[in-house]
């Protein structure tokens, strides 16, 4: 078999079903997924939160951009909620005081219903953080819970509405033919295209390679997460984090999910969480907050894909004018999913780069090593 189509997309994780989800609407996709279903990596293992101050201003900036199609997403795409109002409460401890300051000088135009609380209205919030060395906190009330699982179906069931076609268990190769088109091979299939999307995740360079393309400074880092058990289930709290960004937790059934902050070096592959790396989550947990973990109930990892600058990559590569990199989300790609699959659509369908915050030329002078 073989067919044709205007974009192929390969891999069906959060940037590549957004992507086919606004491209659909003009364009014939296909999304190409190695696995045998979509979500199978970082898509499905994320925390699950949408933060307007977070990372940097270009990341930010993507997702305030795509705070109003959660909030009202375009009629008949999902028939639930996609968000739910969750708040967050970063924590101020001794000798955090200035740090504290900086991080609302930072973030306050941009957020301004960042507010300062002092530590009764913290403890008020979230019980069980340890009085001793608490000095207050920054509460975030636009924090939100993002139902990833039903926001990755509804990017799949409009896209499939629109003609779109997804191909999972898709193990393939890439060959660049003189015509300018691409053949995309999987057993006795093949699909054809003038331009390939890379949208694989952690395994973007490995996908640029494979097709001749110059790879760019991007690097999976680890990132781990274990579930605790809570003896009345999950609390009605913020989701808490801590100034220096070595823990975070929030509700989650059947207690709270916690994350050590951990950007372990990884290779593109099915992330597992370490021993060690749970250990510490429960130990920084168990400083902070009075509480004594008896059982980890279960622990997963997720591989977070960062660029030097941590601003994620879309455009035309610089030495392939019909290759397309979607790619170095990092720790943000659900959040800012509606923003960047809508660029990504644009600029496929205007053939150019449209915004040069995230044009891959930006990065070619960079180190690889260079990840921060
Ligand atoms: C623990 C953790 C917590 C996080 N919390 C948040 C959060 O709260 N909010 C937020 O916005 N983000 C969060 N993130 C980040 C977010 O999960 C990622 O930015 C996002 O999932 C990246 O999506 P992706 O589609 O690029 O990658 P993936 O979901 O990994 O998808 C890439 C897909 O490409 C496929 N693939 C690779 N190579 C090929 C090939 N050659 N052919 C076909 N298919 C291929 C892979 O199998 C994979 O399915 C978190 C991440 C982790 C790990």
């Amino acid at each position: 078999m073989q067919k044709h189509f205007d974009f192929v997309i390969l891999g069906a994780g959060i940037a590549g079903l957004s992507a086919a989800y606004f491209l659909s609407k003009s364009a014939r996709i296909a999304v190409v997924e190695r696995e045998q279903a979509w979500g199978y990596h970082s898509s499905g293992r994320s925390a699950a939160v949408f933060i307007e101050a977070y990372e940097n201003p270009t990341v930010s900036d993507l997702s305030l951009d795509a705070r109003d199609f959660f909030n009202q997403p375009p009629s008949n795409f999902s028939e639930y909620p996609l968000v739910k109002p969750l708040g967050g409460l970063m924590v101020v401890r001794d000798g955090e005081q200035a740090a504290a300051e900086a991080y609302l000088q930072r973030w306050s135009q941009r957020c301004p219903k960042l507010e300062r609380v002092d530590a009764q209205d913290a403890l008020a919030r979230v019980p069980i953080l340890r009085r001793e060395g608490l000095q207050g906190a920054i509460f975030d009330p636009n924090l939100m819970s993002i139902d990833t699982n039903q926001l990755m179906q509804s990017y799949l069931r409009g896209f499939r509405a629109n003609g779109g076609e997804l191909f999972c268990g898709f193990d393939c190769s890439v060959q660049s033919l003189s015509n300018q088109h691409w053949l995309i091979r999987s057993g006795d299939r093949t699909l054809s295209t003038p331009v390939l999307v890379n949208a694989s995740g952690a395994w973007a360079n490995e996908t640029a390679e494979h097709a001749g393309v110059q790879t760019l400074p991007i690097a999976p880092r680890r990132r781990t997460a274990a579930l605790l058990s809570m003896p009345a289930g999950a609390p009605t709290w913020p989701m808490v984090r801590t100034m220096d960004q070595t823990l975070y937790f929030k509700p989650e059934d059947p207690g709270v999910m916690i994350s050590p902050q951990d950007e372990g070096e990884s290779s593109a592959c099915d992330a597992q969480a370490e021993e060690l790396d749970i250990a510490v989550a429960v130990d920084r947990f168990q400083t902070l907050c009075d509480f004594e973990v008896s059982r980890v109930h279960s622990h997963w990892a997720g591989l977070r894909t960062l660029t030097p600058d941590r601003c994620p990559v879309v455009g035309f590569a610089e030495d392939t004018a019909n290759f397309f990199w979607l790619a170095g989300q990092g720790g943000a790609g659900i959040q800012t999913s509606p923003a960047l699959g809508k660029l990504a659509a644009e600029s496929l369908l205007s053939g150019s780069n449209l915004d040069p915050r995230l044009d891959p030329s930006r990065l070619s002078s960079q180190e690889h090593a260079d990840v921060q």
